[in-house]
């Protein structure tokens, strides 16, 4: 069985409820599979002894001992807190473990009786002390008997956490999930197998959530990554069967797109220019585009991505226009249907809520060839829908979208041009190690005439000033976006939520003017019809979690203020700005933050109040939280890899790549014995 093959949705695992279930989501966990390939971030290694005052120069502050207890008291208020003193059977170093609000424990630990003892343990004062620890009873003669075996519980898995997940359900979950499986197939021809001394699949994912030691989670580790990038290289250079040729789109520019170029109310950019000819080239090439565009917010990726689609449906092609959201994809067809109303060109929309006669209608029109350009969500790629003749792609912010969501679309069409758009910067070694035959654009110029955005960073002291002043420029007709990290308190917390702070600033600070409330929870088309009326002028300010992040576009917004921007990434917060300074109109940013910001914190925003340059901003954030996060990019589905590391793993992607070109030049249909297993994997018909 390939892990690819358990679809199986997680509630099948005895234990997973509803509740469980839910929390699973919020890793983005569910089904067997998603679960299984969920990497552990990090692992504990209980396989050996490691005494109470050696665990720094071992396995970083964690001991695995046996320990004799000396003493056990309550104390705080309510007498909640256990205090133990034990020390540790073999050198006798002593430690104070903390039980905060474990009064159990002094019920079921007792002085001078043994335990086994896993501990978290920090030097405090003069000694050494522990808040985070299990303890387990043991007999004295066990210990003389079994010694140090006793200890080994193997090396555990660490996984990432979310609502009432804990190691121990995660670490059930994964078991019983392995157990379901009797048997891995290898995925990669076994001549690579052997050349490269790859571990068996299903040792690999075995060993990846429980190893049985270091060398051979490294070895695991090692396996699943080459399969990994091997696949990634694969999908990224295999071209369709022989027969689908392509067929080129002419490179001249077209009368209409001249006309239409010169009917925008502003002239394109230097960079825009280069773009399109880059594109144009591209396209009349033999082999299809793969061209990735990046540019900051507001450097008018889309509007080249308009101009390039009108190239191409000028040489008869059907468009594919993918957006990540809803709110995305309607905004992007309602530009589209103002911009080409003049052209001829039909343009259509398409979402998962198109049903019945409609949607029928649409799809048959369609693949009658009678749309020209199509703008939507991932329904464009759902099994039903079908093109006459899908010759270019377009995916605006596609980090959102995986490998596999790309390669469903693009099956839709005949070897497709593909322009990826992106405003999340792209190291351009990374994008050529990780897809080989990326080309990439860049627009660096802003639109003309467009003013920075000023950037402030606003604590407690200045809050009123900032409120004082959005309501200056709101009473000159401009409109504002508050931004909140979450939807409602709960509890605990004290971020300021959207629904609160809509109360207040409504009430409070912005009576005379009309605001409205949106987030993530209210349905589709009330987002819709609010994002409406603001775009309309018919609302002054909006107050919203961060949905606004992505693509709107309305210029005569000039205020945007973030409110614990602290817990906001950097190019997040990029994002949030660039929805405003997007007309010639100045615009302001408040980045306001709390009082428990750190230094790190202070750090990053001031990056944001130097700079208005995402690439700078991604570079930045590089330095700051250093090459393991790269910019965010990790978290993103373009480049996520769940093995392999994208700095530690660059010669293995090149041997991978060179691997894959041996393959697709030797046995272009994957037809050998050996490369069997590729089209197995990729669920390719025999
Ligand atoms: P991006 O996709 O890079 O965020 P858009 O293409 O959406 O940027 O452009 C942002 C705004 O700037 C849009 O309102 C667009 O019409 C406008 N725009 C695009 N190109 C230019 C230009 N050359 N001059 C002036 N405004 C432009
Ligand atoms: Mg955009």
């Amino acid at each position: 069985m390939f892990i690819g093959e358990l679809k199986q949705d997680i509630k099948t695992l005895p234990g997973v409820g509803k509740k469980t279930r839910e929390d699973y989501e919020n890793l983005d966990i569910r089904t067997l599979e998603d679960l299984i390939q969920t990497t552990p971030r990090g692992y504990e290694d209980r396989s050996h002894r490691i005494c109470i005052g050696r665990q720094n120069d071992e396995a970083g502050s964690w001991t695995n001992t046996f320990v004799r207890a000396e003493s056990v008291s309550e104390f705080g208020p309510g007498r909640k807190n256990v205090k133990i003193i034990v020390r540790d059977t073999e050198n006798n170093q002593k430690a104070f473990l903390m039980g905060f609000n474990r009064t159990y424990l002094s019920k079921t630990v007792f002085p001078g009786a043994f335990y086994h003892l896993y501990a978290n343990i920090t030097p405090y004062g003069t000694g050494l002390t522990s808040a985070q620890f299990e303890l387990k009873p043991v007999r004295e003669e066990d210990i003389m008997v079994a010694g140090d075996m006793l200890l080994d519980q193997g090396i555990l898995p660490v996984y990432g956490l979310s609502g009432g997940l804990t190691q121990k359900i995660i670490r059930r979950d994964v078991k019983s999930a392995l157990a379901k499986v009797p048997f891995f197939d290898d995925e990669i021809p076994q001549s690579l197998m052997d050349k490269y001394h790859l571990m068996p699949m299903d040792k690999a994912i075995r060993e990846i959530h429980f190893p049985t030691s270091d060398k051979t989670l490294k070895e695991a580790r090692r396996a699943l990554a080459f399969r990994e990038v091997f696949y990634l290289q694969l999908e990224a250079k295999r071209r369709p069967p022989v027969e689908r040729r392509r067929q080129a789109i002419d490179g001249r520019t077209y009368d209409a797109e001249k006309r239409f170029i010169e009917s925008l109310p502003f002239e394109l950019t230097a960079d825009q220019v280069k773009v399109l000819e880059e594109i144009r080239k591209d396209m009349s090439g033999s082999e299809s585009m793969n061209r990735l565009l990046q540019g900051d917010v507001g450097s008018g990726k889309t509007l080249v991505a308009w101009v390039s689609a009108l190239h191409a449906i000028c040489d008869g092609a059907q468009v594919a226009f993918l957006a990540p959201t809803e709110l995305l994809a309607r905004q992007h067809a309602q530009v589209a249907d103002a911009l080409f109303r003049n052209t001829g060109i039909t343009v259509a929309f398409l979402n998962g809520e198109v049903h019945g006669k409609p949607r029928q209608m649409l799809l048959d029109q369609l693949k009658a060839g009678n749309i020209d350009l199509l703008i939507g969500t991932h329904a464009l790629f759902s099994k039903d829908v079908e093109y006459r003749n899908l010759r270019y792609v377009i995916i605006d912010e596609q980090h959102r979208f995986g490998v596999e969501q790309r390669r469903a679309l693009l099956e839709k069409g005949i070897e497709p041009d593909v322009l990826l758009m992106t405003a999340t910067p792209i190291p351009r070694t990374l994008a050529l190690t990780v897809f080989g035959n990326l080309n990439v654009s860049t627009i660096k110029t802003m639109p003309k005439g467009r003013l920075p955005v000023k950037t402030y960073l606003v604590d407690d002291t200045k809050r009123d000033e900032m409120y004082r002043a959005v309501g200056v420029e709101m009473q000159r007709g401009h409109q504002a976006y508050f931004v909140y990290p979450r939807i409602d308190d709960e509890g605990n917390s004290d971020l300021r939520d959207v629904i609160t702070m809509y109360e207040f600033l409504s009430t409070q600070k912005y009576p005379s003017f009309r605001g409205a409330l949106i987030h993530s929870r209210l349905p589709e088309d009330e987002k819709i019809a609010i994002l409406n009326d603001f775009s309309a002028g018919k609302l002054d300010y909006l107050v919203s979690t961060s949905v606004v992040e992505v693509g709107i576009d309305v210029p005569n917004a000039t205020c945007m203020v973030v409110e614990h921007s602290e817990n906001f990434g950097l190019s997040a917060l990029h994002q949030l700005r660039g929805r405003v300074g997007r007309s010639s109109l100045q615009s302001w940013c408040f980045l306001a933050y709390e009082k428990t910001i750190t230094e790190d914190g202070k750090k990053r925003l001031s990056v944001l109040r130097r700079t208005n340059d995402g690439f700078e901003i991604a570079e930045e954030d590089l330095k700051i939280r250093g090459p393991g996060e790269l910019a965010g990019l990790r978290q993103s589905g373009f480049l996520h890899l769940k093995y392999a590391d994208l700095e530690k793993d660059v010669s293995m992607m090149a041997t991978a790549r060179d691997e894959v070109d041996n393959i697709l030049s030797s046995d272009p249909g994957l037809l050998s014995l050996d490369n069997a297993v590729i089209r197995r994997v990729l669920g390719l018909k025999n």
